[in-house]
């Protein structure tokens, strides 16, 4: 890039353009397997730094044609959605307002942590019930671009439920109030002489041309955020069109969000929790049939690598997650430190959460799970309070975080994180799963935490990745464990979307002529590849062996 640009992009906007060495570090990383170094840091005061931001790349692009842009806000993804060799655009040092909260929706920026967001919604007793596991550390940037979903995704679905309305900036540098659109209202749009007017147009009949297409491959699964939502667009109930559905999950390949009308809801205020200690993993697929009969909230899990590592590093897991609060919640770790000590851990644990509006209701739900599996005589164990069942709570939501930063000489490795399968098919899917995973122990071990009601899994890898046999592997088990979850009608992602990491399999997942509606929709959008280029269209494999950390 020349520095010309970098003098240009100083001159016009009102944020601050960087490329200071701790700055470049910093957004060289997120939380991925990934390193990519960027040439500039932009930090956008408003929507119209954007908007010129993309204007002077556009005229850059023709003396440069590697120079794009890529959005980072919490920079937590795990699959190196956003990473790049040219400029980042950074929202959360100004472009992090909750504009308004209303009765039941929120207008806010991209930069907002999800921590903060929360904290003015709980003012009118409202959440989005699809934040992640990573809430205290990850923007609505990412959430709304990566279509996350979470612990409530079970009861309330992702992030592409809640999104009403998207302010865009698009590859021209116009900007587009995308949102739902009667027939009329789409007609009327497809008459402008803009971008905005020729992607309503080109967007509508990819559309229409390819109904049946698109509608067969629509992952079967709970949730999805491989591949960009086409089924999303037009909303079989009421006909109404939305590409604000669209953008949602695109990992800001398509356009730069500016401001978002979510919808949120009032959740319900009290909760029961059942624990469910298994040892035999055989069980697991008849205990999910049971317990999800009386629809938990929620319903997760985490294994016995995890729960060791958890009791083990527990004090710094409190430190990391602000002392008052542990000290609020007074958790209590002995029995489980105990546990350990006496190698009495459970392979795996379950956490069936109910959510109703008084406890006794809660309750009551839990006992009837409880009572439900009570034949199969394993050890569970129903937590009613806030303090008791926020300690499994903890180890669910911290232990990826955990991983990365308390293994010393091993790396957690996301690339088999986030697949879904649908949970019937659990019989015979994990025992391949498992074996297919028994192949590789020379090389690593793993952690599996996860959405076990959604059937999504976090499997996350602790390997040493400073050795390239080791590093072979990422290429070598990951096709495998893919076909084995698409032969079971399962998606390569639930949540985490698929940047680096997942883009070269989306093919595989989707099949050719998908992946041609997905190029055709990227070129609709960005036919000069301004945004997040090689993400969801024209990565590969030689981007993962390249970009890949070599080092612990
Ligand atoms: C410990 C841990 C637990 C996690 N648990 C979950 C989980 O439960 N569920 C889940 O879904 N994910 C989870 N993740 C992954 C990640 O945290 C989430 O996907 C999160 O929503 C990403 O938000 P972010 O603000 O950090 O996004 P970033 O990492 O900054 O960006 C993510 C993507 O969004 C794009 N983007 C950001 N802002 C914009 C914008 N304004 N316009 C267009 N594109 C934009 C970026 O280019 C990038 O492709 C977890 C990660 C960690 C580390």
């Amino acid at each position: 890039m020349t520095n010309s640009l970098k003098e240009k992009l100083a001159q016009t906007l009102q944020g601050e353009v960087s490329d200071d060495v701790d700055v470049i570090k910093e957004a060289s990383r997120d939380t991925s397997l990934f390193t990519r170094t960027p040439t500039l840091v932009v930090f956008p005061k408003n929507t119209d730094d954007v908007v010129e931001l993309v204007k002077e790349v556009r005229t850059s692009k023709s003396s440069d044609n590697n120079v794009s842009i890529t959005a980072r806000a919490g920079g937590t993804d795990m699959s190196g959605g956003p990473l790049t060799t040219s400029i980042v655009v950074s929202f959360t040092k100004h472009m992090n307002d909750v504009v308004e909260v209303g009765d039941s929706y929120a207008v806010t920026e991209p930069g907002v942590y999800y921590r903060d967001f929360e904290k003015e919604t709980l003012k009118k007793g409202l959440i989005l019930p699809s934040y992640p596991a990573s809430r205290e550390i990850c923007a609505m940037g990412g959430i709304v671009a990566n279509n996350s979903g979470g612990e409530r995704t079970l009861e309330y679905g992702k992030t592409e439920r809640y999104v009403d309305e998207l302010d865009v900036v698009l590859s021209d540098g116009s900007t587009a109030t995308l949102k739902a659109l009667s027939q009329d209202e789409l007609a009327e749009k497809k008459t402008l002489e803009t971008l905005e007017g020729d992607i309503y147009r080109k967007m509508d009949a990819l559309l229409t041309e390819n109904a049946d297409e698109i509608e067969s491959h629509k992952p079967k699964v709970s949730k999805n955020s491989a591949g960009y939502a086409l089924w999303n667009i037009k909303d079989k109930n009421t006909g109404m069109f939305n590409l604000a559905k669209l953008i949602c999950g695109s990992q800001g390949t398509l356009g730069m969000w500016t401001r978002a009308k979510l919808s949120l809801v009032k959740p319900k205020e009290h909760r029961a929790m059942l624990v469910i200690f298994l040892s035999d993993i055989n069980v697991l697929p008849e205990i999910v049939k049971r317990v999800l009969v009386q629809k938990p909230e929620s319903f997760e899990s985490y294994d016995d690598n995890t729960f060791t590592l958890a009791v083990k590093f527990m004090p710094e897991m409190l430190k990391q997650m602000g002392l008052v609060k542990a000290a609020k919640l007074g958790i209590d770790f002995i029995p489980e430190a105990l546990a350990v000590a006496t190698g009495g851990v459970p392979k795996m644990l379950l956490m069936a959460e109910f959510a109703e509006n008084s406890i006794e209701e809660a309750d009551k739900k839990a006992q009837a799970a409880k009572e439900s599996l009570s034949d199969l005589h394993l050890h569970t164990k129903i937590e009613k309070n806030e303090k008791e069942s926020e300690k499994y709570w903890i180890v669910r939501r911290e232990s990826f975080s955990l991983l990365r930063k308390n293994l010393h000489g091993l790396y957690a490795s996301p690339f088999i994180d986030d697949f879904v399968v649908p949970p019937e098919v659990y019989p015979e899917f994990l025992p391949k799963l498992y074996t297919l995973l028994a192949q590789y122990k020379d090389h690593f071990i793993y952690t599996i935490a996860g959405h076990v009601g959604n059937g999504n899994f976090h499997i996350i890898p602790l390997m040493n990745i400073s050795k390239p046999e080791n590093r072979k592997i990422i290429l070598e088990l990951a096709p495998k464990v893919y076909d084995l979850v698409i032969s079971y009608g399962g998606t390569t992602t639930g949540e985490h979307n698929d940047g680096i990491i997942r883009t070269p399999y989306i093919a595989k997942l989707f099949g050719e002529k998908m992946s041609e509606l997905f190029t055709e929709t990227k070129n609709i959008f960005d036919p000069e590849n301004i945004f997040n280029p090689g993400k969801k269209v024209g990565g590969t494999f030689a981007d993962i062996e390249h970009d890949m950390v070599k080092e612990n």
